[in-house]
């Protein structure tokens, strides 16, 4: 490489969708440390916000809360995740007042699932449950997201149910939605339908699992009623050990279901990055979201379509040296 053009980074292009991205709490300090590294490159799509999970219980409450904290000092909006079951109207008024104080506007409220052999106990049966009790307590101080499953909560009596279930949550005062992963894109678009023909207007984010390991997706999938289609599993299957098949594969499953969604009205994409940037670097560059850039390494400042308006100074990022 010669020239000016010491590294190549990559950038944000003007064909924007707004971003919205999932981590879950590191374990270890050394987990924490490589996350941080994770989020500044994740930092150059810009996303709307980042979003903490939190493991059901509170198991993983301090982790959580200090993600969050993190990203919030980053510069960055931070959801933190909040799910209700087995827990009081005291612990979780607490842990409001908590995030409260941190500076967190926004949160995903859900009702989790315990481990098995845990009683469920708690104050709150339904995701619903704990979203009015928020209202309740703290009226417009959080924008809530919940839950939504174009192919069914694997728990629902029925769809017609699941998606009863879904009306009162919002009913109860959800801003917004994020869907569980899915590989069909028909789904999520029914899903859509009669959610429009409820007369809901909350936006139904789409939730992206990029394919990056077999066993890993089957696990989580069959775990949370996530369906890889036939097609999918076989393919992935055949490819056995050999990761940077399934990773290319992958990577093409998952740009076309994010581009029939696009072109389908999706409102943004939210992003399962599992803790890794690679995986959703690629897929956005795929998407035409981030291009190679080959000038010199000082940021500059860029005019994109405004979601929030005006000039927003586009972040670059190192992904390799010459
Ligand atoms: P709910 O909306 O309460 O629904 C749970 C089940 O109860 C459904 O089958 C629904 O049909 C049924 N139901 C709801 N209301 C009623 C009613 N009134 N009568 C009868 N049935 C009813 N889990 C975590 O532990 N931590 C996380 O951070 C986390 N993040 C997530 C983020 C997203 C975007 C998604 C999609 C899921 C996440 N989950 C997380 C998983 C989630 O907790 C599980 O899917 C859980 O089983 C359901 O949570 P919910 O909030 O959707 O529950």
């Amino acid at each position: 490489m010669g020239g000016a053009c010491e590294t190549e980074k990559l950038m944000l292009t003007n064909d924007r969708i707004p971003l919205s991205l999932e981590f879950f709490p590191p374990k270890t300090p050394e987990g924490a440390e490589k996350l941080r590294g994770v989020r500044q490159q994740l930092y150059t799509l810009q996303p709307e916000f980042c979003s903490v999970t939190f493991g059901a219980g509170g198991s993983t409450q301090e982790g959580t809360f200090n993600a969050v904290r993190e990203i919030l000092a980053e510069g960055v909006s931070a959801a933190s995740h909040f799910s209700c079951i087995g827990a009081t109207k005291d612990t979780v008024r607490t842990q409001l007042a908590t995030l409260k104080a941190m500076g967190v506007k926004r949160l995903v409220a859900l009702r989790g699932d315990l481990p098995s052999g845990y009683g469920a106990g708690g104050e709150f049966h339904y995701a619903s449950d704990l979203v009015a009790f928020i209202r309740a307590e703290t009226g417009d101080d959080f924008h809530i997201e919940v839950a939504a499953y174009p192919e069914v909560h694997p728990q629902a009596k029925s769809p017609a149910s699941d998606l009863q279930a879904f009306a009162t949550k919002v009913k109860a005062g959800a801003d917004s939605a994020i869907t569980q992963y899915f590989y069909n894109a028909d789904a999520y678009f029914r899903f859509q339908d009669e959610v429009d023909a409820l007369g809901i207007t909350v936006p139904v984010v789409p939730g992206i699992m990029p394919i990056t390991s077999s066993t890993q997706l089957m696990r989580f999938s069959d775990a949370c009623g996530a369906e890889i289609p036939r097609w999918i599993r076989l393919r992935l299957q055949s490819f056995g050990d050999d990761t940077a098949s399934i990773k290319a594969f992958g990577l093409d499953v998952v740009t076309d279901l994010c581009e029939q969604l696009r072109a389908g009205g999706a409102p943004a994409i939210h992003f399962y990055t599992m803790n890794q940037s690679a995986p959703t670097l690629a897929l956005c560059e795929r998407l035409g979201l981030l291009s190679r850039c080959t000038q010199p390494a000082d940021p500059i400042m860029e005019a994109i379509p405004p979601w929030g308006g005006g000039l927003r100074e586009v972040a670059m990022v190192t992904i390799g040296k010459p």
